[in-house]
This record gives structure tokens, sequence and C-alpha cells, in this order.
């Protein structure tokens, strides 16, 4: 008889029983006693059912544990096997995928000169001073870029316009003649166009919080937290700390825009880990409905990139919190820590990525002259183009891309239960810590497994004790606004 062994799967506990995350379906199964058990006996061996059945007997009648196997063996949680799982299948999504969010850069300069900027810093990708890039996109530009959105999302009826920089506001009245158009050319081809930016905040005032407002435009802040940690990193050119600029101006934006909900971004360095504190600073004094944080993308040389130790901590402090939004919504209240939120929709989604993020898909940035990327991040880079706004987008770069990067490709992720999610990590943390966007970021793995395991814990206590809230996500009612 062929023997029974373990499949992927990632087992963790949640209100008082056992889950299995199965790795292949990215499908969360939870387990009664006798699945338990089962499992137990396997453990990582190879053994017969009758050996399995034998081994439970006095705890689990033979009728009990043959309905336990069977179970497990259909959801493909344990199989029978003699030889280890194939390679991963190498699919690729289909050839002209539509697009959904074009983020557009309607400036690569900035008013602020924060340290650890990947724009302006030893690590940027793009020489935004003296590179062949205009400092700022034209109406034209932006107009065309329109085009190309209505184009290239094909049957979508619904796109996104992101605006970002530089500081995006620098460019206002460029993107206030694009929203005007893109809303106009949007109604003529059936569609609606979703807009949405990134600021520091410096530039806002009462005009432009009252077009924002009016044209519902969702908004990020890029901000690091109360006074002192802003002004650690997010100082204008002279050094001067933007804090007390900002603090003002962003109670004003939030006073007024009430047409949606306003998130804060923050980026964490080794200096700046107190993440409960900068929260509660920024959801409680300041306002905010949302907060996302992200650690900074630089090289580990830099004094402030976090290390091994500094992972350490901000997982604990992501799960403090994570636990605050579990009470929190257990018993329907808000919690605006969106890091968790985001991970819950992709959990319920049942969401297994080939490929980290939209990037290169779904998303591209532009360039202030047009040139289509692989993201935001890489706007204006030559060897990240994927086309012009002019040219449409370049399929056979695209393909090409796409080829490359697939997580079949890259071996440790193979192994790894947290690939459904993440898939590798981020192509530009990837490029500047190992100079390609090809290779995995292994360097955050116990990180990224880590949170991965306690987003699922979490998933697990609210499918028992508020499982409403995550019905929610079926019709998209908290979906986060999208946090670059
Ligand atoms: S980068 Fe690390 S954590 Fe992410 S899928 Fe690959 S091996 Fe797993
Ligand atoms: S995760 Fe990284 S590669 Fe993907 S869109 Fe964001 S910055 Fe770009």
């Amino acid at each position: 008889m062929i023997p029974l062994s373990r499949r992927e799967f990632h087992l963790f506990q949640a209100a008082g029983r056992d889950f299995l995350y199965l790795v292949p379906s990215a499908a969360i199964f939870g387990l009664d006693q006798p699945s338990a058990a089962v499992l137990n006996v396997l453990g990582n061996a190879s053994r017969s059912d009758d050996d399995i059945v034998a081994a439970l007997a006095g705890r689990f009648d033979e009728a009990a544990a043959r309905a336990a196997i069977r179970e497990l063996v259909e959801v493909r949680a344990i199989g029978y096997q003699q030889r280890p799982d194939p390679v991963l299948p190498k699919m690729l999504p289909m050839a002209a995928f539509p697009l959904n969010t074009m983020v557009l850069n309607v400036t690569n300069q900035c008013n602020l000169a924060c340290t650890y900027c990947y724009e302006y810093g030893e690590d940027k990708i793009v020489d935004t001073e003296h590179g062949k890039q205009s400092k700022f996109m034209s109406e034209a530009t932006a107009r065309e870029s329109v085009e190309f959105l209505l184009k290239e999302s094909g049957p979508s009826r619904i796109a996104h316009l992101t605006f970002f920089g530089g500081e995006t506001l620098l460019n206002f009245p460029v993107l206030q003649a694009t929203i005007a158009y893109a809303r106009q050319r949007a109604a003529e081809v059936g569609k609606t166009i979703d807009f949405s930016l990134t600021t520091n905040a410096t530039l806002l005032k009462p005009e432009i919080i009252e077009f924002l407002a009016e044209n519902q435009v969702g908004v990020t802040i890029s901000i690091d937290g109360p006074q002192e940690l802003q002004n650690r990193f997010r100082v204008f050119h002279n050094g001067a700390g933007s804090y007390e600029v900002v603090a003002p101006k962003i109670k004003e934006l939030l006073k007024r825009h009430r047409s949606r909900p306003i998130g804060a971004r923050v980026t964490l360095t080794s200096d700046t880990l107190d993440i409960t504190r900068i929260y509660r600073h920024l959801t409680e004094e300041m306002g905010f409905w949302e907060v996302g944080f992200a650690p900074v993308t630089t090289s580990p040389q830099q004094q402030y990139a976090i290390g091994e130790h500094g992972f350490d901590k901000m997982l604990g402090q992501f799960r403090a919190l994570a636990h605050e939004f579990l009470e929190n919504v257990a018993a329907n209240k808000h919690h605006g820590f969106s890091n968790v939120k985001d991970t819950l929709e992709e959990i319920h989604k049942g969401v297994s990525k080939a490929y980290p993020c939209g990037a290169g898909l779904g998303l591209l940035g532009v360039s202030t002259d047009g040139d289509v990327a692989l993201c935001h991040r890489f706007a204006g880079s030559d060897a990240h183009k994927f086309g012009t706004v002019r040219d449409g987008i370049d399929r056979h770069a695209q393909r090409a891309f796409l080829e490359d990067h697939h997580v079949a490709d890259k071996t440790d992720c193979q192994k790894c239960w947290a690939r459904p999610l993440c898939s590798g990590g981020c192509y530009h943390e990837a490029h500047v810590r190992y100079g390609t966007t090809k290779r995995p970021n292994l360097h955050y793995c116990e990180w990224i497994r880590g949170w991965t395991d306690t987003c699922l814990q979490i998933y697990g206590e609210l499918s028992e004790r508020n499982p409403d809230f995550l019905a929610r996500f079926d019709r998209e009612e908290v979906k986060a606004e999208a946090v670059l």
C-alpha cells in the first residue's frame, strides 16, 4: 500500500483550536480532534492508513480516524505519494493583462530632503537632478497618460489613477487639470476613474484641500509620527524639521476632507521603531483613520537600516498592535492598523501570488516624460521600462519580465509556507539590497513568516468571534486605500 505523507501546510492555533494554512491552495482548514491527531501521528514521516488508525486506537474509533484521513487527503493536507511534490508550475498571466492602477509621477522634485528617501540617496535608481527626465510632467503628457490608462485598462469599468512624486503637490496645476480631463474622458467611454495621491502635506492649503474633498480624491500622507520622530528624517533642504509645518495642515485636511478616509504612511527605520506610540499619535492626536507602516528600503550599510534585531522588535510591536486590532474588531469597533487589515483581506480572498505585487502587471508607474515602468519607484529608469504612454505597453518587455520573475524560479520561496502572500517580496527592495529585481528578499523571511503567522491567528480568531467582519471583505466594504 502506498503510504501517506504530509504535503505543504502551516499549522497555527487560534480561538483554542488548530488550523491549517494549505499552501498550494492558500485555503484555511479548521481541524477537529481526530484530524489534529492524524497529523500529529504522521508528523514528517510516511505511514500507511492502517498504521495511523492503529496508532489512534483507544483515542478515536476506526470510523472517525478513517474519516479524518479521508478529509485531510481531500483538502490535500496529506497525500499518497512516494516522491516529493513536483516543482511549482510556472503559469504566466494572460498576455494582455489589463492595467488596473496607473501611478503618475507628476514631478520627480521634492521640497523635503528626507534622509532615507530612495529617490535622492545613494540607492537612487534614476538621476532626477541631472538625468534626462523632465522635472515636472506637462499637462499634455498627463492627458496622454489618461488615454493610455483608459485604453490599457481593457474591459474593466473602473481604473485607478494615483498621483505621486517627488512631492506630488509641487505640480498641483497639472494634477487639477488631469482630474477634470480624466473624468470627462472616462464618462465618454463609459468608465469610472478613482483618484488618489500621496503627499508629504507641506503644501496643503485651503484651496487644495477643498479641491481634494470636492473631487473625492483619496489621500495618503507620508508622515513618521510625533514631532521628534518626524523631524529625525523628514526634513527640509536646510535641515529644519517638517512636523511644525505639516501638523496644522493635516489637521485642517482631516477636518475638511470627509468624503474619503485619510490614511498615514509611516517609514520605519532602526531609529524610529516605536510603532505603538506612532500609531497612537497619528490616530488619537492627529485624527487619521488608518495608519500603514513600511520598513525603510535601503542598503544594510546605512545606520538607519533595520537589521535582524530591528525586525524582531518590529514584529513584537506589530503583534501587539494586531492584537489590539483583534480586540477592537471582535467588539465591532474600528481600528486603523491597515497592515493587518490588508493581510486579512488577502487571506480571506485566498490570494496566492505568483508575483509579489501588481508591479509590471496590473500596476505601472509613469515618469514625468511619459515612460512606463515597473512601478512608481522605477519610473524613469530605462532598465525597467515597459513602453511609453504614447506607444502603449511594450508587451514583449512585460512578458520577458514576467518570465524572469515568477515565484517558481525563486528556489528558497518554493519551499516556504509564506509563499502565497509574499512571493519573494518587493522588487525595489531586492534591487536595492541585491542589485537585481529577480532575487527574493531573503534578509526578511523570518519577519515575513512571523507576521503572516500572526495575521493567520487573527484571521482564525475573527472567524470565530466576528465572522461578519471578514465577510465584509467579499463586498470590499473595508478595503484599504492604496498605500504606496
Ligand atoms: S522571500 Fe522568504 S518569506 Fe518570502 S516567500 Fe521567499 S522564502 Fe518565503
Ligand atoms: S511592492 Fe515594491 S515593487 Fe511592488 S509596487 Fe510597491 S514599491 Fe513597487
